[in-house]
């Protein structure tokens, strides 16, 4: 059920974000962006914020675009800079293991389209 918590803070963050400005304004799409690290399963993200934005009528025809940013990583010996798939954590350059996980773990709305009429 972790996407479904996820599709609440969405709309929660989406409603913060538009309510204090538009309270009446439909929403058309929400681009959300989360880093690997979170593990979203983006089908099963989508079912469950189509499945609740029903009880928002703002929100009813909303679509979501959900964007996976990549892991990246700074290793604390060579000093470069990685992108890395999966939680396998090595230095792309030199496989050391002392690394800084730069971001991968974030996730947020990065913008909302809204009905203009
Ligand atoms: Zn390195």
């Amino acid at each position: 059920m972790h996407e479904l918590t996820i599709a609440e803070n969405i709309i929660k963050m989406v409603e913060l974000e538009v309510g204090k400005r538009k309270p009446d304004q439909k929403i058309r799409r929400i681009v959300f962006q989360a880093g690997r690290m979170n593990a979203i399963i983006p089908e099963s993200l989508t079912f469950s914020f189509d499945t609740i934005k029903k009880y928002h009528a703002n929100l009813a025809e909303a679509e979501l675009v959900i964007q996976i940013l990549p892991i990246t990583v700074r290793c604390q010996s060579c000093g470069s800079e990685s992108t890395i798939d999966e939680p396998e954590f090595s230095c792309q350059h030199c496989s050391g293991t002392e690394i800084e996980m730069l971001s991968g773990s974030e996730m947020f709305v990065e913008s909302i389209e809204i009905d203009e009429e």
